[in-house]
């Protein structure tokens, strides 16, 4: 039975092992059983499902996607935890606890050899310092993954979901909706967890795009330009742009490009969609295919 969410059970844990916290590792255990359901609710974890979970700490959220989930895969990279890991989770048959860094395992690999290579959830009360890369390492690399259900810093799932105009939208809003549709779950205080983080968290769920909801020429490009525009956030897009090595056009071209999308050349990125940066890739990639550039 899954019983670490109790404080009291958590601090058992800890003092019987003398396990000191980490804080490079961002290591923030949860000690909140409503939280625990409400993140397994969220990914919909079935009796069919391989869940992959990032950073399981002393093993808390393992315990129940051990009770909900075929097969979990857990990785951890403080070697500390290992032992604990194999106490707490000494009473589940399903669960694999690897000793990695989770931005070095391959993931495509566990999918083929667990799961015959289909989809599989990624559930995880993330470290922080590492939250950007492991998302995007999810979602633009080849892995098969459905749903991403995560705590993160508010802030940051705040971004996640931002669309146009707002102050929180930028390059991470456009390649998380890019790649899925995100959802906030549940707004998390830093009392759930031990020891208490200084930010407030929210639990996140990314659903996968079966096709992206815009299709470009070159993905590559579509991101080098989106990243471009928001480098320098007080400049005006056609600035912005100007000033990038990736973008192989002149201030006239670059200007041209936005007037050719029916967009003001003073406009700033983070007033265009999604689909104008597309038509705005698209429309530069064949600018700089004709020059040969
Ligand atoms: N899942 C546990 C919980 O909710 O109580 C712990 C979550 S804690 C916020 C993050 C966990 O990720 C820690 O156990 C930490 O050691 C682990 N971690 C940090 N960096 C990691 C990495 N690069 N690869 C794998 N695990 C990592």
């Amino acid at each position: 039975m899954a019983t670490l969410g109790i404080p009291q059970n958590t601090i058992a844990v800890l003092q019987k092992y003398n396990f000191t916290f980490q804080k490079k590792y961002g290591q923030n255990f949860l000690i909140d059983p409503h939280v625990l359901e409400k993140i397994v609710a969220a990914a919909e974890i079935t009796p069919e499902d391989l869940v992959l979970e990032i950073g399981p700490g002393i093993g808390t959220m393992t315990q129940y996607l051990c009770e909900h989930a075929r097969e979990v895969v857990a990785v951890e990279i403080d070697r500390n935890l290992i032992p604990i890991l194999e106490d707490t989770l000494s009473a589940y048959d399903n669960v694999t606890i690897l000793r990695e860094d989770i931005l070095k395992v391959d993931l495509t690999q566990i999918a083929k050899e667990r799961n015959g290579g289909r989809p599989v959830k990624v559930v995880a009360n993330l470290p922080y310092y590492i939250t950007t890369p492991i998302i995007m390492e999810l979602l633009e690399s080849h892995v098969p993954v459905e749903s991403i259900t995560v705590m993160v810093q508010k802030e940051v799932a705040d971004r996640m979901q931002a669309g146009p105009g707002t102050k929180d939208y930028g390059a991470l809003s456009l390649a998380v909706q890019y790649h899925a549709r995100p959802e906030v779950v549940a707004k998390v205080p830093p009392n759930c967890f031990l020891p208490r983080p200084t930010v407030g968290s929210a639990v996140i769920r990314l659903t996968r795009h079966v096709q992206p909801p815009v299709r470009v020429e070159d993905e590559a490009f579509l991101f080098d330009l989106i990243r471009a525009s928001f480098n320098q956030r007080r400049k005006t897009l056609a600035n912005g742009l100007n000033n990038s090595p990736k973008i192989l056009l002149s201030r006239e071209e670059i200007q041209a490009g936005i007037e050719e999308l029916g967009l003001p050349v003073t406009v700033r990125g983070e007033a265009l969609t999604l689909e104008q940066f597309a038509q705005l890739s698209d429309c530069f990639f064949h600018m700089m295919k004709k020059r040969g550039r």
